[in-house]
């Protein structure tokens, strides 16, 4: 059986990955590079002029045009954080170098940290994730499917009518040789016409061509311009077996081992769409495991500070 060129392409080894990113020095050139690949930038009046001031150990940048001083983290996911940048790195190396999902615990032991400080750099790092996600489009062939995250409850209970159960629209675009290329997850709030069309004027440009089963709601991709091709699962017949959703089922099923195995179900009911978007991340960027971390660097500088009370707050919406 030939091996499989994507599963078994070398990543990031953590010896690589200490050597470029092992000391805070190694990892503040990154970040400035990252932030300010021209040269710096000020936030303030966008002047290019600097000179660095130190106070104590902090480097700050001076900016000649307007006076003000930035720091090379301000304004960046990485805002106020006490934590040092190598932690940081550490925590995107586990997060885009894993298979699977990490949950806030184990990054929890692997950093050193507390429960509630893993807590922060995680969701602040999925939240970085989600906003590079959000504006994916899906533009070819896209099989779609209706989904469910989470929804077992305290008692056991689940199942289509559990209450905190999370709907969401799963799409998996695949070009003309029949390979799978991106990945949309996305939360609605029901499968009704009106969702799915605005779901679709948002997710897929009108060049998709969308094949989903008989699920009525589907039919309003056309409203986005979008082609539509229903295919009924008749009755003794399941969608898995079905060629045409070879790759959202397959998709679906990594995503659920993947949640189910690293995630308990108390906060999807808010926090889903981050989970989601963390798999569809790393799904998104797998032809290249190498400059995930590069890629997740830059997102990190280009977004603004998130603090936990907004994090807390945040619904799907950035
Ligand atoms: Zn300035």
């Amino acid at each position: 059986m030939p091996i499989n060129r994507i599963q078994f392409q070398p990543g990031l080894s953590l010896s690589a990955f200490l050597k470029e990113y092992g000391t805070d020095d190694q990892c503040k050139d990154h970040l400035e590079k990252a932030r300010w690949p021209q040269g710096f930038v000020c936030p303030h009046c966008d002047g290019t002029r600097c000179c660095v001031v130190w106070h104590g150990d902090v480097k700050t940048f001076q900016c000649h045009r307007c006076r003000k001083q930035t720091t090379l983290t301000a304004g960046t996911i990485f805002h106020s954080s006490k934590k040092p940048l190598t932690l940081w790195f550490q925590a995107m190396y586990f997060l885009t170098q894993s298979k699977s999902n990490i949950s806030t615990l184990e990054l929890k032991r692997l950093l050193g940290v507390s429960y509630p400080c893993a807590w922060r750099i995680k969701h602040k790092l999925m939240q970085v994730m989600y906003e590079r996600e959000v504006s994916t489009r899906l533009a070819q062939r896209v099989e779609v499917d209706d989904a469910y995250l989470g929804g077992e409850l305290p008692g056991g209970k689940a199942g289509r009518g559990s209450e905190n159960k999370v709907p969401f629209v799963a799409a998996v675009e695949t070009n003309a040789e029949g390979h799978p290329l991106r990945l949309q997850l996305s939360v609605v709030k029901s499968f009704t016409l009106a969702e799915i069309e605005a779901w679709a004027k948002r997710s897929l440009t009108p060049t998709a061509h969308v094949v989903s089963d008989g699920l009525a709601c589907f039919r309003a991709v056309t409203k986005a311009g979008c082609s539509h091709q229903p295919e009924v699962v008749g009755t003794g017949r399941k969608s898995t077996d079905m060629g045409c959703f070879h790759w959202i089922n397959t998709v679906l099923g990594n995503l659920k081992t993947s949640i189910a195995g690293t995630y308990h179900a108390f906060d999807f009911d808010k926090y889903s769409y981050r989970y989601l978007a963390e798999f569809q991340y790393r799904f998104n960027r797998r032809f290249d495991l190498r400059s995930i971390l590069p890629r997740m660097l830059y997102a990190s500088a280009a977004t603004g500070k998130r603090t936990e009370v907004w994090l807390r707050l945040a619904e799907d919406s950035c």
